[in-house]
This record gives structure tokens, sequence and C-alpha cells, in this order.
């Protein structure tokens, strides 16, 4: 499983040099070269997928305990005093690479601040509503 024209692809099995974190038979974990913070890595499948809806759930299911990993060493190498783990899929969502991948950004208690949401208001009736049409596709 792998895509010729696709970047991350090269990267995540070392046919494009990068500043590697970590590298296992399933991952390869690069420094972002576009850093939201000192230290941001991005975890990088060796196969391609596009998104998280294409994604191996056996393969997934190594991920989050990686980031878990990542974001403990960053704390503790980087004095990073938290972190984030953000994971976009589609362009809407600011998906620009169509590798799968998942963001590690270690957050430091002097910034640099992130965008965050604003919180909406819904009504009760409305997120029963919402979360029964989702239900019925799962
Ligand atoms: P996303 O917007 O979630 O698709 O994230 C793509 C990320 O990949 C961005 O944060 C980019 O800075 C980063 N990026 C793009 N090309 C490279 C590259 N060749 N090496 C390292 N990071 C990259
Ligand atoms: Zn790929």
């Amino acid at each position: 499983m792998r895509d010729d024209n696709c970047i991350f692809c090269k990267i995540a099995n070392g046919e494009i040099p990068s500043a590697t974190v970590y590298e296992d038979p399933d991952f390869r974990v690069i420094l972002d070269l576009g850093p939201a913070s000192k230290g941001h890595a991005l975890i990088l499948p060796k196969s391609h997928f596009k998104d998280l809806c294409d994604a191996d759930p056996e393969a997934m299911a190594k991920i989050l305990p990686l980031a878990g990993r990542l974001g403990k060493a960053m704390k503790e190498s980087l004095n990073a005093s938290g972190f984030n783990v953000v994971q976009n899929n589609g362009a809407s969502a600011g998906q620009t690479v169509f590798h799968l991948h998942v963001h590690v950004i270690p957050r430091y208690d002097g910034g640099p601040e992130m965008v965050a949401w604003k919180p909406g208001k819904e009504e009760a009736e409305e997120l029963a509503k919402t979360a029964e049409k989702v239900a019925a596709q799962l």
C-alpha cells in the first residue's frame, strides 16, 4: 500500500531524508518542516492511507499509544508542559497532505498560542437529532 506520487510515502519509507525521531516497522515519526511549536512532530504510517476513513484499524490502534509516548518524551526532553494530538481529515478540516498523519504538538507555558475553536450553543433537542443522524450511519 503505497502511492508513488505521495511525498509522505517517500519520507515514511526513507526515500526522502527527514528529521526522524522514531521508526518501527509500521511508522516513522518526523519533525514538521513548518512547526507550530518547537518539536512539533508528525506520525506517518509507512502504508498509504488517505485519511482516517481509509485507514487500517490495526495500524490505527497503535497510533494513539505512540502519540502518548511522544508527548511524554517531549515533556521530558524539551520541557513542554503539555501537548496536543491533532489529526486532520479532508481539505475543509485543514488536511493539506493526503497521506494520513497525526500531529503531536508540544505546548509551552510561555506560548506560542494556538487557535482554539469558539464554543457555540445548541438546544438539547437539536443535539439529540444530530446524535441520532450520526448514530444511524455508524
Ligand atoms: P495537514 O495540514 O494536517 O495535512 O499537515 C501537513 C503538515 O505537513 C504541515 O504541518 C506541514 O508543515 C507538514 N509538511 C509538509 N511537507 C513536509 C515535509 N516534506 N517534511 C515535513 N513536514 C512537512
Ligand atoms: Zn502516501
